[in-house]
């Protein structure tokens, strides 16, 4: 048999640990891996020498804004900055117009995302007040899982506490997660409209009007509740060391938990946001600098499930709306193309994280929790041909505007990291070669649960 690609030399990083080994791929799968067979045995050929060859890394929490708010990112421009950044499948949450809490809104962003994406991708649904008969279409549609704010925001509907109850008891029912991005609103708005009201409106002001309570105690209550439903819960993007800590706890108590967290709460902190401005301003906010050692804490200990980007853009000008008053500007940072690369320059190169922990927090656990694995966070025979080449060695420096998303700007300007990104492969076709976007529109592939 001919292959239709060969990898070879790299330093391939499987379930069993390193190993110096070739990959083979045909007709978009791995088809075999092991010593060298004769040397035209596949139709084209990389070396890998001196690289990591890792699973294609899984970012299971980004918001493309596509449909509704596609000034600032789409399905195309959001997916190539993933591919640039090692990502294969990203799961997309559902911040976007109309709003994904019914079948054809669903069906209408499949269709825009099957069009434009470059990587694979996977869709969420959103939860409304009463929409659990859409939900029950959107599972069977594929719908990856389900996200639900517990912060009023202007433009999702705000689910009260009898509400999400309900809803994690019919999601109980259909092994589906339910993403909860917690903070808990009566907090928030109160002290938010204190500090404004006292005129504490800088950036450096911003995470004192949604205080560390706010997260716990909206932390522990889903943890609660999941227990009380049975639901698989995600905690979405958390900060804090005793948030994780009550995970655990409950976990141990039979809670289906998992949590995540982000390369903002690993690489910023409040005492920045002098200097990063409304660009610095996301929920929850950025932590003091002991918060975040404790959470490198937590990922050393395996309490964290994995890394997401929670990219989520803006236009310089919506940003700038908060320029005068920091509450004023829309939350949210950007970090898709640079999320796993900073999370290597820092976790491993910089405290030894080992590689293992790395590809178990950038692609496996993801990929076991929403129902992608086998075929999705690994590198076997018989997994999706999805990789992610990275050259250990390569110091170099963030540019915004070399960025491949659509709005040129991150929180990350002027850093310098170790490790870069040398090829990207979707279903064993190259999308990114180490400076380019090398695949067309359209080549990813919508992704829904196996179960
Ligand atoms: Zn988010």
């Amino acid at each position: 048999m001919k292959y239709d690609l060969r990898i070879k030399n790299g330093q391939v990083i499987t379930e069993a640990g390193l190993q110096h080994i070739d990959i083979y791929i045909k007709d978009g799968k791995i088809a075999h891996m092991g010593t060298p067979t004769p040397t035209n045995a596949a139709t084209r050929e990389i070396d890998a020498q001196g690289q990591y060859v890792l699973p294609g890394f899984l970012d299971p929490h980004v918001h493309l804004n596509d449909p509704g708010l596609t000034n600032s990112e789409d399905f195309y421009t959001g997916t190539c900055a993933a591919a640039a950044g090692g990502v294969t499948t990203v799961l997309e949450h559902p911040l976007t117009f109309p709003l994904p809490d019914h079948r054809s809104a669903f069906l209408e962003k499949k269709k825009i995302g099957t069009g434009k994406a470059v990587v694979n991708f996977g869709l969420f649904g959103a939860c409304s007040s009463t929409n659990q008969a859409e939900m029950q279409k959107m599972i069977q549609d594929g719908a990856i899982a389900f996200k639900t704010f517990l912060t009023y925001s202007p433009e999702i509907p705000s689910l009260d506490d009898g509400q999400v109850l309900a809803h994690m008891k019919f999601l109980s029912d259909y092994d589906t997660v339910l993403a909860i991005h917690c903070e808990n609103n009566a907090i928030v708005t109160y002290c938010t409209a204190k500090m404004q009201a006292e005129g504490n409106i800088k950036p450096e002001d911003y995470p004192d009007g949604r205080p560390e309570i706010a997260e716990l105690e909206a932390v522990a209550r889903m943890c609660l509740f999941a227990k009380e439903t049975g639901c698989k819960v995600n905690i979405a993007h958390c900060t804090l060391k005793a948030a994780i800590e009550i995970v655990q706890e409950m976990k141990a108590q039979g809670a289906d938990l998992s949590v995540e967290t982000c390369p903002h709460y690993l690489i910023l902190n409040r005492a920045m946001l002098s200097n990063l401005g409304v660009f610095g301003i996301c929920n929850p906010p950025l932590r003091q600098e002991e918060r975040v050692e404790e959470l490198w804490n937590c990922i050393f200990d395996d309490k964290i499930d994995w890394i997401c980007s929670d990219h989520a853009t803006y236009t310089i000008e919506e940003k700038m709306a908060g320029k005068d008053n920091a509450f004023l500007a829309p939350a949210g940072v950007t970090s898709v193309e640079l999320c796993y690369q900073l999370f290597f320059s820092e976790g491993v190169i910089k405290r030894g994280l080992p590689l293992e922990k790395f590809v178990a927090l950038t692609s496996t656990n993801a990929a076991k929790r929403y129902h992608l694995y086998p075929k999705k966070g690994r590198i076997a025979v018989g997994a999706d041909a999805d990789i992610a080449m990275l050259d250990p060695h390569t110091v170099w420096t963030v540019k915004d505007e070399n960025l491949k998303q659509m709005i040129k700007w991150s929180p990350y300007h002027g850093m310098t990291v170790t490790g870069k990104i040398t090829k990207t492969i979707v279903g064993g076709t190259e999308v990114y070669n180490g400076s380019d976007i090398t695949s067309e529109k359209g080549s990813g592939r919508f992704v829904a649960p196996e179960k």
